[in-house]
């Protein structure tokens, strides 16, 4: 367990290293100062992944969401954070949402920013996104033909490989887990 390794003050400094839904919510959270529960629940666990504590993750969502007072703060939030560390309720200690999970509930509406890009956003927007994270145009037109078709888990591989040239092909496998994806980012292999 590596949860206490990572400070809340780390984190954008780590997001070089998170795979285009973290990173999404991520850049979302910091451009809205708030993430709806979604967003929340899927980044939040995420982050717990990592390595953040959860007084770290108090301190990190406390700062993110600077908008709102303290009272609203400690009313509407800091329970379910707690919550996503086991410290509330029935102290179930949540673990991070697989690919898969993602990819297929809680399916993401207006608002909202968790999910999978490769399964939920337009072929347009994830297009310009690809184009905004320096993915060359062919690599683009395979990875956006990829999600079209529905491989959306390798659709986001063919993306770390393109955007991770020092790892060697066929070392990367696929990417199950945005945990997963992290780890390997930092060249981290998967036994
Ligand atoms: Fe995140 Fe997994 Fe989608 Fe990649 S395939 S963007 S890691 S949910």
């Amino acid at each position: 367990n590596v949860t206490g390794k990572v400070k809340a003050s780390e984190v954008d400094g780590l997001s070089q290293h998170f795979p285009l839904c973290m990173s999404n919510l991520h850049q979302s959270l910091r451009k809205d100062k708030h993430l709806k529960h979604g967003g929340r629940m899927q980044y939040g666990l995420f982050l717990k992944g990592i390595g953040l504590s959860v007084e770290e993750a108090l301190v990190f969502w406390r700062k993110a969401f600077g908008n709102h007072t303290d009272d609203k703060f400690q009313k509407e939030y800091s329970y379910n954070i707690r919550h996503n560390y086991g410290l509330e309720g029935r102290r179930v200690n949540y673990a991070p949402y697989s690919c898969m999970k993602i990819i297929q509930s809680n399916q993401p509406s207006t608002g909202d920013h968790h999910g999978c890009p490769f399964r939920h956003f337009s072929a347009q927007s994830l297009e310009a996104t690809l184009y905004k994270n320096k993915v060359g145009a062919p690599q683009v037109n395979e990875i956006v033909r990829l999600a079209k078709d529905r491989h959306y888990q390798l659709a986001c591989t063919r993306y770390f490989e393109v955007t991770h040239p020092e790892m060697q092909s066929g070392q990367v496998g696929t990417i199950e887990h945005p945990n997963q994806y992290f780890d390997m980012s930092q060249g981290k292999l998967p036994d």
